[in-house]
């Protein structure tokens, strides 16, 4: 049975996109079959993994909204076992056409059940915001994944996000567990960075992942080229870290 993980955190910017994108492709690299589920209208976890929005037929829109049947929609990256369940602009209505549908959380949950056993992980890349696309990202996950940027408003808004997995925890998704913390835009030298750390590391104790990704350039050009980082620059700080990362996970996960 695959594993459900949803990177999730409000705030916009803080690399839960590229986490999604570069954890997903580490994971493919090593043999391991994955999905990656982008379920913000921004669509940046699509155009990332180098799939071209227009051309194609169904999107997680279809799937949530127009009963769709996922594997209808999924689509193969150009990269060995790792494949999209693509986001398209029409998403950002979904937010409200959602509010009607019986069973209005659980929507993603029962349109990803019938293809969870065909892949080893699927992660699920968030919106910024908690609405009832997150709730439905939540409601369908085995673990949270939350990036956290440090910076000095970081922990600004995890009190609400750790109500809100509280809250689907009790209410609609009980086996919903913290899968980690990732520390992201690290930059070892400001002393800001640091201290985040630390108030991380107090808050979240060892579920906050030993390896952290620090600020490089590397991983911000990427996406413009379809591609993970470690197919952009296989060398650099942000390849090796997203690199460590999935060691770590997978150490964690025996
Ligand atoms: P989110 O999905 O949370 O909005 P993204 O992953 O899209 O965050 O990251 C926000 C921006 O920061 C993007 O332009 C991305 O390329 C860039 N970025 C993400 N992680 C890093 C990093 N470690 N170093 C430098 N830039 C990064
Ligand atoms: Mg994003």
């Amino acid at each position: 049975m695959g594993r459900i993980i949803a990177v999730s955190n409000q705030k916009g910017g803080v690399g839960k996109t590229s986490t999604a994108v570069n954890i997903a492709y580490g994971l493919a690299e090593r043999g391991k079959k994955v999905l990656i589920c982008d379920i913000d209208a921004q669509g940046n976890a699509t155009t990332g993994l180098g799939i071209e929005k227009s051309s194609l037929k169904y999107s997680v829109y279809s799937v949530m909204i127009d009963q769709v049947p996922a594997k209808d929609a999924i689509v193969a990256t150009k990269f060995n076992n790792l494949y999209a369940l693509p986001s398209s602009i029409d998403l950002a209505g979904a937010e409200v056409e959602l509010v009607s549908m019986p069973r209005r959380e659980k929507i993603l949950l029962n349109a990803l059940l019938k293809v969870k056993d065909e892949y080893d992980y699927i992660f699920l890349d968030c919106p910024p915001a908690i609405g009832l696309l997150t709730i439905n990202g939540l409601a369908a996950a085995d673990g949270v994944l939350i990036p956290i940027q440090s910076e000095y408003y970081a922990l600004e808004g995890l009190t609400q996000l750790m109500n809100t997995v509280k809250l689907v925890k009790r209410a609609l998704n009980p086996n919903l567990e913290i899968e980690g913390v990732l520390i992201t835009m690290y930059d070892k030298r400001a002393l800001i960075s640091r201290q985040i750390h630390d108030e991380i590391l107090k808050y979240f104790g060892d579920k906050v992942f030993d390896t952290v990704i620090p600020r490089n350039i590397r991983i911000s050009e990427a996406p413009s080229h379809g591609v993970p980082v470690a197919v952009h620059d296989k060398r650099c700080r942000g390849a090796v870290a997203y690199e460590q990362l999935v060691e770590e996970y997978l150490g964690r996960n025996k």
